[in-house]
């Protein structure tokens, strides 16, 4: 399924954050290129992409630590960067979430959650809202040192929110957190920011970590924003080859497309409305790549990966294509299996000159 790109909400005042054409160069490099976003009230986006793509320079350009080459960014209704203009982080209705917290060592954690908060009435009991929100009230007095790195993040999360911003801003939250707490703090700062109403963006590389935190997902690619959307969406329907790729596990396959059905090594496949033809690359994800052992097959099992809850297969075909099947774990298959390749349902394709 090829489908164009989204496009750009017509009523900028309607979104938290709206950013328009932006563009931001470091010398040569086009960080971000002519990036158009909106983000809407009380959602939580993810901006995702690998390494490089311009990710943390679009949340930076909209805390107003960077200024932008082109383009406008208009914040709770009012534009905070453009030709001519620009307000400087500390007047813009933001929170931030840095990578490392950056909590003061020398407050407590109520010093901590109350230092953003100008209203000196209004401080202690917005500090304890804040406590109270994210479970700590019982380590107010405590230093930062004197926390672990999941209540340590806590605490920044509690510092941002504390003087009510329009938006919060995080930067990859969970690097600096262990795997396993790494999960568990997913869902815990997704109830915190759903209990407080938030409107928030954060960064990630980690595709799981947007899927499953997000209720949408930009996808970010050599400074460009090549789609925004729901993660089901996203990943049913992804607007180009390297969406298709980056989001979720996919082989490609060369395959010649009439728009409707598609010839490829593993048989004739059929295609989703508004597929291409010609000469397409077949997105192949793993959970619909079936196999069956058959000794007159075009393929064999090189090799196994065994995770407990499911399975991931690597079959080589006869020209010498990998592709991989995920199954459930009673299936049993042994290297060297000769099977059949049988894939479920309709497949994407994209032009074969995509490609890049
Ligand atoms: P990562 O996940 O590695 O942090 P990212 O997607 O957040 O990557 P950015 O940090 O936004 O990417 O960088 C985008 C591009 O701009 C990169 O090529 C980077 O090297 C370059 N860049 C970012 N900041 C600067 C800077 N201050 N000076 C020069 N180049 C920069």
């Amino acid at each position: 399924m090829h489908r164009t790109l989204p496009t750009a909400h017509p009523d900028l005042a309607a979104a938290v954050v709206a950013c328009r054409d932006l563009v931001k160069r470091f010398g040569t490099v086009l960080a971000v290129d002519h990036a158009d976003l909106e983000v809407r009230a009380g959602e939580l986006l993810a901006l995702l992409g690998p390494s490089g793509c311009g990710k943390t320079t679009t949340l930076r350009l909209i805390a107003g630590f960077e200024r932008p080459d082109a383009g406008r960014i208009v914040l709770a209704g009012s534009e905070v960067a453009g030709a001519g203009t620009f307000v400087p982080p500390e007047r813009r209705a933001i929170g931030v979430v840095f990578q490392d917290y950056a909590l003061f060592p020398h407050l407590t954690v109520a010093e901590n959650v109350g230092y953003g908060v100008r209203d000196r009435q209004r401080r202690a009991r917005r500090v304890a809202e804040m406590l109270d929100l994210v479970g700590l009230s019982p380590l107010a007095a405590r230093h930062p040192h004197e926390l672990s790195g999941g209540q340590q993040q806590r605490v920044a999360i509690a510092r941002a929110l504390a003087p009510e911003p329009a938006i919060l801003l995080l930067d990859e939250p969970f690097s600096n957190l262990d795997a396993a707490l790494r999960v568990q703090m997913r869902a815990e700062v997704r109830a915190i920011l759903r209990a407080a109403g938030a409107t928030a963006v954060f960064v990630t590389h980690d595709q799981e970590e947007a899927l499953s935190l997000a209720d949408r997902v930009a996808v970010m690619h050599a400074g460009r924003i090549l789609q925004v959307d729901e993660p089901g969406r996203l990943y049913a329907e992804p607007a180009d080859r390297f969406v298709a790729t980056f989001v979720g596990d996919a082989d490609l396959l060369r395959g010649r497309s009439d728009g409707r059905e598609v010839v490829t090594p593993v048989g004739t496949l059929s295609l989703g409305e508004g597929a291409p033809a010609g000469e397409v690359e077949v997105v192949l994800r793993p959970e619909r790549v079936r196999l069956r052992l058959d000794g007159s097959g075009h393929a064999f099992v090189r090799d196994l990966t065994y995770f407990g809850h499911d399975q991931l297969v690597e079959v080589v075909l006869d020209g010498g294509q990998v592709l991989r099947s995920r199954m459930g774990p009673s299936r049993s298959f042994e290297p060297g299996d000769q099977v059949s390749v049988v894939v479920t349902g309709p497949v994407l394709a994209y032009p074969a000159d995509e490609a890049r």
